[in-house]
């Protein structure tokens, strides 16, 4: 029986130390794969990022391929609380703290949608929020420089932004009522905070041919979202969108 077990056992040491190398190998990677899946995207959230973009944005309307393709690829459960995550992909705004709110994705996707971007293009954002919009506008331009007048949202913006990996995106505290005019002109404008009149250093700000999108409106009233076109002439032509409702563009945090 001895003489049986030994070669038995000298030739099964091989093969059963190769198994268990490979079962350890592969639990480790399925933990941090794990891991993975719960810090950034995973499938469950992607599947439900395709279908927001089927439901609430394809069918009303836009069409951008640009527009739906960014949408589709923003991880946007990543930009609001960590409890909201699972109404992350839900057809309306959410909370982000400090009073704010993220705009419900079918308005994130109509105002870039609105701003016709292009790869070269330069953009300006006033409301960095949790950096979702930009992040979106990201996607398809050149450089998208946001601002943010609560400072725990920006700083938190631009940690998360550079955690997700977007590297075309600079943000900075501060009053976008006044722009950012160090990287003026723009080719596209984006204010995703409602006020009762245009800024107007915004308007000195957007490039001949460029393209600007706000909500125009006092904070307890219906407000408008405006699309405005400076044509290579620098005239203005404004365009009334759709009723909308934002929080309002301060002028000062505290
Ligand atoms: N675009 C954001 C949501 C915007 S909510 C996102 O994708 O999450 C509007 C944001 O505008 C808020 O965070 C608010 O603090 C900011 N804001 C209000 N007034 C501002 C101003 N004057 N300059 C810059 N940001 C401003």
């Amino acid at each position: 029986m001895r003489y049986l077990a030994l070669p038995l056992i000298r030739a099964a040491y091989k093969p059963l130390l190769v198994f268990f190398l490979f079962a350890t190998l592969s639990l480790s990677f399925c933990q941090i794969s794990y891991c993975f899946s719960l810090q950034g995207d995973s499938e469950h959230y992607k599947r439900l990022r395709y279908k927001m973009v089927d439901k609430q944005i394809a069918a009303r309307g836009i069409d951008d391929e640009s527009v739906l393709g960014a949408m589709r690829d923003v991880p946007r459960h990543l930009f609001v609380p960590k409890k909201k995550r699972g109404s992350a992909y839900g057809d309306f705004p959410l909370p982000i703290g400090y009073g704010q709110t993220i705009s419900q994705p079918y308005i994130v996707a109509l105002m870039t949608e609105l701003l016709k971007p292009e790869k070269n293009d330069v953009a300006l954002e006033v409301g960095t929020g949790s950096g979702y919009q930009a992040a979106v506008l990201s996607q398809i331009v050149k450089k998208v420089y946001t601002m943010e007048i609560v400072p725990p949202l920006g700083k938190a913006a631009e940690k998360r932004l550079k955690e997700v990996s977007y590297k075309n995106i600079e943000v900075k505290v501060g009053d976008g009522y006044y722009g950012w005019e160090e990287h003026a002109p723009f080719d596209c404008i984006i204010v995703t905070a409602a006020s009762d009149h245009i800024p107007p250093p915004l308007i000195k700000q957007l490039k001949k041919g460029g393209k600007m999108a706000i909500p125009v409106g006092g904070p307890f009233q219906v407000q408008s979202l405006m699309f405005i076109e400076k044509s290579e002439k620098g005239e203005i032509k404004m365009k009334n969108i759709l009723p909308v409702r934002f929080v309002p563009l301060r002028r000062k945090w505290k």
